[in-house]
């Protein structure tokens, strides 16, 4: 049994609580207590961050006519899937004309997150 802690910053809402998070790795899920947060989610997000940690991808993708349009998955992905995301955001030509919401990209790496486009361009 190897008990360790770590100190985490929600980032689910502003207020952003510094959690506190007891860890044993011989446990399937290790999380053995949280410590700090301000509400239920803080738990959640914890326990996400020390088992499978995800983020919502925040970029620009190129246009056909050589700008950007801001962009970004509508769901989190996992974190260690950021790397390729970018690549594959970056290889795209997005039309000039989008409107937010449109889809730039479906299914980003077999995830189910779409890249949207969060500004109308064009
Ligand atoms: S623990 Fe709750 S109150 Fe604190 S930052 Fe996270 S979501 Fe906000």
């Amino acid at each position: 049994m190897a008990i360790t802690k770590k100190n985490l910053t929600c980032i689910v809402c502003p207020r952003g609580c510094t959690l506190t998070v007891t860890l044993d790795s011989a446990l399937e899920n290790p999380v053995v207590s949280v410590e700090g947060q301000g509400c239920k989610r803080g738990m959640d997000y914890a326990t996400a961050e020390c088992t499978h940690p995800t983020r919502v991808l925040t970029t620009t993708a190129p246009t056909v006519d050589g700008g950007v349009v801001p962009c970004k998955t509508d769901r989190a992905i996992p974190r260690e899937l950021l790397f390729e995301a970018m690549k594959a955001v970056n290889a795209l030509s997005a039309p000039n004309l989008v409107r937010i919401g449109d889809i730039l990209l479906p299914d980003l790496l077999g995830t189910g997150a779409n890249i949207v486009a969060t500004a109308n361009r064009g």
